[in-house]
């Protein structure tokens, strides 16, 4: 069995949905590291400072077994998931003294093992030696329809184009900043899941997590 798993790919891939469930079925924790970045960029919205140092230094970020988001304490789960704050994730993710606090903190959460991991880095630089890497694409139009869709679910005003740019917009961001960038590990395994349902995807991560070949 792999106890490390590490699942990377663009925003809007289904990276959290699946990950989510691929780890509940597998007794594994889930540790969603873009909500840890969504949290450094509220932090930075609430407090109306500039992102420095001192602020990340002092940032207590905390996730628990239902993968709810605690910042300072408070949790943040519904509020890090706005549009606002997803660029501000993406932003605040091009500095490298954000991503060596947050890295850190990520190593520490995956030492218990038993873990499914998903982000942009951590094939890459967080996890390296992870027993399995997963790199999770869609197509742009498929992934802003997802995102449209969800948005629509929860009663929010979504508009198809503005979504569309959003995605392209990080993506071009966090696959071109100079540290960490989103790029697929040499030795993991790509999953396409433009035309797979979110139950082809899990049971795809299962097999990949049961096989024996590494
Ligand atoms: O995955 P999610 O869309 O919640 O991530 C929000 C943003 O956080 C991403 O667009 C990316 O810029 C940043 N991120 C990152 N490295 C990770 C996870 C997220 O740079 N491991």
């Amino acid at each position: 069995m792999k106890k490390i798993i590490a699942v990377d790919g663009p925003a809007g891939a289904g990276k959290s949905t699946v990950s989510k469930i691929a780890a509940a079925r597998l007794g594994y924790t889930y540790i969603d590291t873009g909500a840890m970045y969504r949290a450094v960029a509220l932090k930075v919205l609430l407090d109306g400072q500039p992102l420095s140092e001192e602020l990340v230094d002092n940032i207590k970020i905390e996730l628990d077994e239902a993968a709810r988001v605690y910042l300072d304490g408070r949790n943040v789960t519904t509020e890090i998931r706005t549009p606002e704050v997803s660029r501000g994730a993406s932003d605040v993710a091009k500095f490298g003294f954000v991503r060596k606090k947050l890295t850190e903190l990520q190593r520490q959460m995956a030492a218990r093992g038993s873990v499914i991991m998903d982000g942009r880095d951590i094939g890459t630089q967080v996890l390296p030696n992870a027993d399995l890497k997963i790199f999770l694409t869609a197509s742009v139009e498929e992934r802003a329809r997802r995102r449209f869709e969800e948005l629509r679910a929860k009663g929010s005003a979504a508009n198809l184009a503005q979504i569309t740019e959003e995605i392209k917009l990080r993506d071009k961001q966090d696959s071109e900043r100079e540290i960490a960038p989103l790029a697929i590990a040499e030795d993991a395994v790509p999953v396409d899941s433009t035309h797979m349902t979110i139950d082809e995807v899990v049971a795809e991560i299962l097999r990949l997590a049961t096989t024996t070949e590494k």
